[in-house]
């Protein structure tokens, strides 16, 4: 995708609209859930990704109550 800058101004409600063409590119819909963090001056935003909440990895994850658990962490955590 080419690196397009492009300027928008947010609502008085403190929204942005992300174009509808890096929507559509990104596969971002209305139900997507998006990350948003700051460092100094940047605003980033990108598509959320379930992590393990012990570990940070994105992969094997188990759902329980709204958190996720990787499967190798699981597995120590049976042994405790
Ligand atoms: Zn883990």
């Amino acid at each position: 995708m080419d690196t397009k800058i492009r300027r928008k101004c947010i609502d008085e409600l403190g929204r942005l609209v992300i174009p509808k063409d890096m929507r559509k590119a990104l596969g971002i819909d209305s139900d997507t859930e998006l990350e948003i963090s700051s460092e100094g001056d940047t605003i980033f935003v990108k598509k959320a990704v379930s992590r393990c909440v012990f570990c940070s990895s994105e992969s094997d994850l188990v759902e329980y109550a709204g958190l996720f658990v990787c499967k190798r962490c699981l597995k120590e955590l049976k042994t405790i």
